[in-house]
């Protein structure tokens, strides 16, 4: 957090500031635990992913998929490279 802000807040005599302060820290430390960049499902078969995921760039958008349709996805790439 910017230290600054957390100056002016100190300083500041309003009684709700610091839980106010300390109730924003526990959301965003909240928010940091739920945003996690594990992905939990494969965005083309729908499987849930256990361990391995791969990311590929299907037309401009990055996608997550499961080891076996990373598979079909690599076999598709190199039939495509191929002509
Ligand atoms: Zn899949």
């Amino acid at each position: 957090m910017n230290l600054l802000l957390l100056e002016i807040l100190a300083k500041s005599e309003t009684p709700c500031v610091w839980p106010c302060v300390g109730f924003a820290v526990v959301v965003l430390i909240i928010a940091g635990l739920l945003h996690k960049p594990k992905p939990s499902r494969c965005e083309i078969c729908h499987n849930t992913i256990n361990r391995k995921w791969y990311t590929w760039e299907l037309d401009g958008k990055k996608k997550h998929v499961c080891p076996e349709c990373n598979t079909s996805l690599r076999r598709k790439a190199s039939k495509n490279a191929l002509g």
